[in-house]
């Protein structure tokens, strides 16, 4: 986190000087009443009169996926998990995550998003990637037991290794614990990750109601649909981020408000995977969070929060039938300041005590002309190559387009992409 004056950058059509103290803003003023001291001790960022918007907030991602972008398209999600993305994923190493998480991470600096929930194998490496590059991020143990019961064991002995070791880690890293979902994780497994994240007081991160297949299988199962089952597991014991949550009844809606549950709602992986079709104004009428996210790299197959805004509202709109539904305002508001809060970050916002996480916008960018309203266009206009600067807690991590160690990220992750090829033939 570090100290920052940032000269010359226009917010809400006015031009400021910005002042970050260890991470946060703690003044901002009209620059013609300017009374912040601009020193020698203090690192200054000329904006250039480019436009000042709060960062994104990425609520479920599987960064280190990003190595196996492209490889199996177009399948159906059991087919594609089972027979493509699984066996693949047993094949990757420690170091593999690593690099194709520090290639994730670099493509979501690029497209403006300071911050990503995780779950993955190898959660240390994930962590050392997002360090390596100044990222926020909320990592943790994926419990994925296959109803194996010792493999499961482990999975809980991994979590709670990384837990004791939380405070050697970035003050940007936070932890989760992500049982993969109802249909991968024993009873037990599921309980066990509720008392466990109520324990520490962290997330638990799951996916949920993703197809009409799991929600048959748990009626057939254990009589009753997902979100009945996580209630019956005591899940929502704890803070749940739920994501996907498309095959749901009202009473399962009624279920997760009670409790509290966000939704990280993730609308690329659900069209192309065919999951279904969000029902986002229930959603709001019942009262439940909503964040956005991409989901993996192969299952998107990108990571930018502005096409997840796009999407998200042009799917409301579809879904409700009513073009009125989820207006720009509120989907650039679910893809930042909602999806910080849910991490009990004050971010999001641009005011003084809330934390340094923003982008520099090139508004003389054709996409951003005439320019009646700037969030209108992000939200429907613009792809992120309108962001020209992006800043973490202070930390600057992308400027005039240009990210330290790209070229390397890059050719590392082209490497480790050969090498896992090679293995599979
Ligand atoms: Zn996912």
């Amino acid at each position: 986190m570090s100290d920052l004056t940032v000269k010359h950058a226009i917010l809400d059509n006015n031009p400021v000087t910005i002042e970050i103290r260890n991470g946060i803003f703690t003044s901002i003023q009209p620059e013609k009443e300017n009374r912040i001291k601009i020193t020698n001790e203090i690192p200054v960022l000329d904006a250039g009169w480019k436009a000042v918007l709060p960062a994104f907030y990425n609520t479920h991602t599987h960064a280190g996926m990003s190595l196996l972008r492209g490889y199996a398209d177009d399948k159906e999600l059991y087919d594609w998990l089972n027979n493509y993305i699984w066996p693949l994923e047993a094949k990757l190493k420690a170091e593999d995550i690593y690099v194709g998480t520090r290639l994730a991470a670099s493509e979501m600096i690029r497209s403006g998003t300071v911050f990503f929930n995780d779950m993955y194998w190898h959660p240390r490496e994930t962590i050392r990637a997002a360090e390596s590059l100044g990222m926020r991020a909320c990592v943790g143990q994926a419990i994925l037991d296959a109803f194996d019961s010792e493999q499961g064991e482990r999975q809980f002995k991994d979590a709670e290794e990384l837990l004791q070791d939380r405070h050697t880690f970035s003050s940007k890293i936070t932890l989760n614990i992500s049982p993969h979902a109802m249909y991968t994780v024993r009873k037990e497994g599921l309980q066990r990750a509720a008392d466990f994240a109520a324990d520490y007081d962290i997330p638990v991160h799951i996916h949920l109601s993703e197809s009409q297949k799991e929600v048959a299988d748990c009626l057939k199962e254990h009589g009753c649909r997902p979100v009945e089952w996580l209630e019956q597991c005591g899940v929502f014991k704890a803070r749940v981020i739920a994501v996907h949550g498309i095959h749901v009844t009202d009473r399962e809606l009624d279920i997760m408000a009670s409790h509290d549950v966000v939704i990280a709602h993730n609308p690329s992986s659900n069209h192309k995977l065919v999951s279904g079709v969000f029902p986002y104004h229930r959603y709001k009428k019942s009262g439940i969070k909503i964040t956005l996210g991409t989901d993996g790299s192969s299952s998107n197959n990108n990571l930018s929060m502005m096409e997840s805004m796009k999407m998200t509202a042009l799917n409301a709109k579809m879904a409700s039938g009513d073009p009125k539904e989820c207006p720009a305002e509120e989907a650039w508001y679910l893809a930042t300041e909602a999806g910080a809060k849910t991490f009990r970050i004050n971010g999001g916002k641009i005011e003084a005590g809330a934390v340094a996480d923003f982008i520099l916008v090139n508004t003389d960018h054709p996409a951003l002309v005439p320019g009646y309203s700037l969030i209108s266009d992000m939200v429907y206009s613009a792809d992120s190559s309108v962001i020209d600067t992006v800043v973490c807690g202070g930390d600057i991590l992308m400027r005039d387009r240009k990210i330290p160690d790209e070229k390397e990220i890059i050719e590392e992750a082209r490497d480790a992409a050969r090498r896992l090829m090679r293995n599979e033939v």
